[in-house]
């Protein structure tokens, strides 16, 4: 079976002794070597090329049932990355895993060396709810590539997901090596208990610190991909048209605003704001409607809590007066409208925490460069975004602005391309992955120097005679 943590009747069985059992058996599975050879990883990777090919409309009802997911955005940002992840590891693994010869030294010399991706071992891959196809495989698609043994622990806020990872993953993959533990906290603390060889969390600051600190317990390396509050920063000198879209397609186009690279929260001119927020109107309605609440194309808030978290930031009476578009709810059937207030203060719950959802504040400021010290007051963003012509603007931002990533004239843009690395800074994350980077993050990088029997130089023997120092 590839999944492990329910009995028959579908109750969670996962506790303790499982979690040892599974990580032993696994480790016993790495020891063997099995996962290191070209076959096995080539024969993994088109098995789980063939789980998002044959399964599409299982997965796209999955997203459906668990988010409302739109089809196209279930397809467009989950289905066809994780197809494409897979098709750049198999078309590339060969030469990955190739030792890359480096120069050596004359303290050396005569000798070689290169450096060898060898696989950590044993993967603990923690993956989140909002993109839970996509953040479930990608990373285990790099685990996969560097030769690891892999145990995938989808997030329960996503059942149907979860639950059809488990199915999946059972039937086309080697579960000797590659497992699933659905399950919650209980379940998820329980394998933070075992020895693993990297962890790899996808998720919030707060369990990113509890990962991190189940981890030091064992020196087990983490990568964390976290999230935060990601700015975007509005020039007055812009294709308004194309930018107000773009942002669009980054906020509410992205999951409903649920995602970790959505836009946060803007800041603008005082003069410029008006305009923004007349065409951010415009063009949000062009796209969802007089009513979009009802909208198809919008996915709904994931659940009750985070219905109830987000509601409480809109309530806000700091932020009361402020909403200029939308602040529509519907509680029955999880929806927020899309939402945009202009002028919120600082200190309200909006701008305290990072939103996750359909709510989008502007702040304005006299000066655009002021936006570098509101940024910078705050933890790290993974992302950051900024929309101008202005060449000097650019350059400063790309400069000063600390942030995982950073796109300029259009947002989230970033993820699609396999040769950056994906990753957030300081509160956001540590390490990257995507493309070759998910190979690296999941390797250990050994240094090996070959040398032959010739050219052994006495003066590194004793005895230390003045003589030898001077060589
Ligand atoms: P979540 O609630 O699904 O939690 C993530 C995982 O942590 C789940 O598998 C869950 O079971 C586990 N978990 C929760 N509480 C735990 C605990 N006490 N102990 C051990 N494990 C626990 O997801 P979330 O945290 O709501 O995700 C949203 C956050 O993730 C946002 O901050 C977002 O920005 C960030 N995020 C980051 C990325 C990225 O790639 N950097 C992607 C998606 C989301």
């Amino acid at each position: 079976m590839g999944s492990t943590g329910h009995n028959e009747e579908g109750q969670v069985v996962f506790g303790a002794s499982e979690a040892s059992r599974l990580a032993e058996e696994l480790r016993a599975s790495f020891i063997s070597c099995k996962t290191r050879s070209y076959e096995w990883r080539r024969s993994q990777l088109k098995n789980l090329l063939k789980v998002a090919e044959y399964h599409e409309q299982e997965i796209i009802e999955a997203l459906r049932s668990d988010l409302s997911k739109p089809e196209f955005e279930s397809y467009v940002q989950e289905i066809s990355m994780v197809k494409n992840s897979c098709k750049l590891a198999l078309k590339e693994l060969k030469h990955w895993m190739k030792p890359e010869k480096v120069k050596t030294s004359l303290t050396t010399f005569p000798s070689s060396a290169e450096i060898v991706s060898e696989p950590f071992g044993v993967i603990l891959v923690i993956s989140a709810w909002n993109y839970p196809f996509l953040l479930s495989l990608d990373p285990v698609i790099g685990a996969i590539a560097a030769g690891n043994a892999v145990v995938l622990k989808p997030s329960e806020i996503a059942p149907a997901t979860s639950k059809l990872l488990a199915k999946l993953i059972g039937e086309y993959l080697d579960t000797s090596s590659i497992r699933v533990v659905e399950g919650a906290v209980k379940e998820t603390s329980a394998l933070l208990e075992q020895k693993w060889d990297k962890i790899c969390y996808t998720g919030n600051a707060r369990v990113g610190r509890i990962v991190m600190t189940a981890a030091a317990k064992h020196l087990t390396p983490v990568l964390l991909e976290l999230g935060g509050k990601s700015p975007v920063v509005v020039d007055s000198s812009i294709n308004l048209q194309v930018s107000t879209r773009r942002i669009i397609a980054g906020k509410w186009g992205c999951n409903n605003g649920q995602a970790c690279v959505s836009p946060d929260y803007i800041i603008t001119t005082k003069d410029f704001a008006p305009k923004l927020v007349d065409a951010l109107k415009h063009e949000l309605e062009s796209f969802y409607g007089k009513s979009p609440l009802e909208s198809k194309d919008l996915s709904r808030i994931v659940n009750s809590n985070h219905f109830a978290r987000l509601k409480e930031l809109l309530d806000d009476e700091r932020v009361s007066g402020k909403i200029v578009h939308g602040g529509e709810v519907d509680e029955t059937k999880l929806r927020i409208s899309p939402t945009i207030m202009l002028d919120v203060p600082q200190d309200s719950l909006v701008m305290s925490e990072e939103i996750f959802g359909p709510l989008l504040p502007i702040i304005t400021v006299d000066k655009l460069e002021e936006s570098f010290d509101i940024i910078s007051s705050g933890t790290k963003p993974l992302a950051a975004y900024l929309f101008s012509n202005d060449k000097k603007l650019k350059e400063l931002f790309v400069m000063t602005v600390s942030a995982g990533g950073v796109v300029i004239n259009d947002t989230t843009i970033h993820l699609a391309v396999h040769t950056l690395p994906f990753g957030g800074v300081g509160e956001s994350g540590m390490g990257a992955y995507h493309g070759k980077f998910s190979f690296d993050a999941f390797s250990h990088k050994k240094a090996v120097v070959y040398r032959s029997f010739v050219g052994d130089a006495a003066v590194r023997y004793p005895p230390y005679t003045k003589g030898k120092l001077r060589v």
